[in-house]
Formats: structure tokens, sequence, C-alpha cells
């Protein structure tokens, strides 16, 4: 029934999903030019991370404020960002999409010694910015019976009731204003500080064989 219920909503949310995008900027072939733009939507970054989720829907928005602080024209040029993420696996993965940043490249590091959700420098002037969401937007309850989720005390009915209530809550995120959601703040001076780590915990796969309670 709760599946059945989610579907609806993934239905509802479908032309919110794609009208949420961004303008990026590539190259346009493996030696190519600074050429090749087109339109990223929340929906395609919901396929590429596999879920739609309230900790996607918080990095796009939060991020796409902070790109805007570095892109005035809105346009996001992937060959010339980098960017700082807390481990989260739903914000890891909006910062890579969105920014084109990859460790290997030193264009991204996940830090969770950082107080923002990311910080964003454009690569040619060293402008920085950093976003997080502003204190109270989010239910506190969430991260509560999400961390009760991370230990394995979250039973199968607990499970159900905190989907639904990030699916609420990343509901309200999608009519409400971002720039009144979040704290962006420029960061001067910012040294850029890579090291990599591989002990992260991806939470979103902890509970996966935990059964659906009805
Ligand atoms: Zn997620």
């Amino acid at each position: 029934m709760f599946a059945i219920s989610f579907v609806h909503l993934r239905t509802i949310l479908q032309e919110w999903l794609q009208l949420l995008n961004q303008t990026i900027l590539d190259t346009d072939f493996s030696k190519g030019r600074l050429v090749q733009q087109q339109t990223i939507t929340l929906d395609d970054a919901v396929k590429f991370h596999g879920h739609l989720c309230d900790g996607l829907v918080v990095g796009f928005l939060g991020l796409s404020e902070a790109l805007f602080k570095l892109y005035p024209d809105s346009i996001i040029d992937r060959t010339n960002t980098r960017i700082i993420s807390k481990s989260s696996p739903c914000l890891t993965d909006i910062a890579i999409y969105l920014t084109g940043g990859r460790y290997q490249f030193n264009t991204f590091y996940v830090s969770d010694s950082i107080s923002y959700a990311y910080i964003v420098q454009r690569i040619d002037n060293r402008k920085t910015y950093a976003v997080k969401l502003k204190p109270g937007i989010k239910p506190s309850v969430i991260d509560s019976l999400g961390n009760l989720a991370n230990i394995g005390k979250l039973d199968a009915c607990g499970i159900d009731s905190l989907h639904k209530i990030e699916n609420k809550f990343l509901q309200h995120m999608l009519v409400s204003h971002a720039q009144q959601a979040f704290i962006v703040e420029e960061i001067t001076n910012f040294i850029w500080n890579p090291h990599l780590q591989n002990t992260f915990i991806k939470t979103d796969v902890l509970n996966k064989f935990k059964m659906e309670y009805n």
C-alpha cells in the first residue's frame, strides 16, 4: 500500500522534478572546446543517485544557490568548479553531478569537519561560497529517526514512517523559496586541502533488506 502511494507521489512530483533544472557548460568532445551547454534537471539527478529523497532536494536547491553566486549568469561551468561536500550519499552525488568535480582531478573531496553542507569554489578567480540549510527548516525528527536507522534500531514500521516524513519535507522544500531556506556565505582566503578517505558510511543502503511493514 505504501509502495503504491509512493508511486503516486512520484507521479505528482514528476513535473516539479523536470522544472527544477540547471544550465551547465562542458567541453564538446574528448579534446573539445567549452561550448557544450545543456540543461540537467532534478529528475536527472534522481536517476543518477538512485532515488528521490530529501537530501537530494536539499543538496540540489542549496548548491544551486551557492553556484548562482559564483556564476551570476546561471550557467555553471563544470570545467571551472571544485567542491567539498559533507559525506551524505545524497549530498555527495549532487555535488559531483552539478559541479563536475572528481577527486582524481583535484576538484572534489569529502569532509565532515566543514560546518556547511558544501564549500564550492570557482577555480579561475578562487571565489568561494559555503552553503547550508538554515536551522529549523528540516524537522528534527528526520535526523533523530535517521540516526536510529543508521544503527539498525528502526524497525520496518519506523522506516516507513521516516519515509513519509522525508517525503513531506521534500515536497515542502520544492515549493518553498530556496533563497530563504539556505545560508550562503562567501569565504575569503579559503584553503583547498584535499584528502582521500574511503571509510564514510553509505547510509542509504543500510536498511536495504528490511521488509516493508505492509
Ligand atoms: Zn538519497
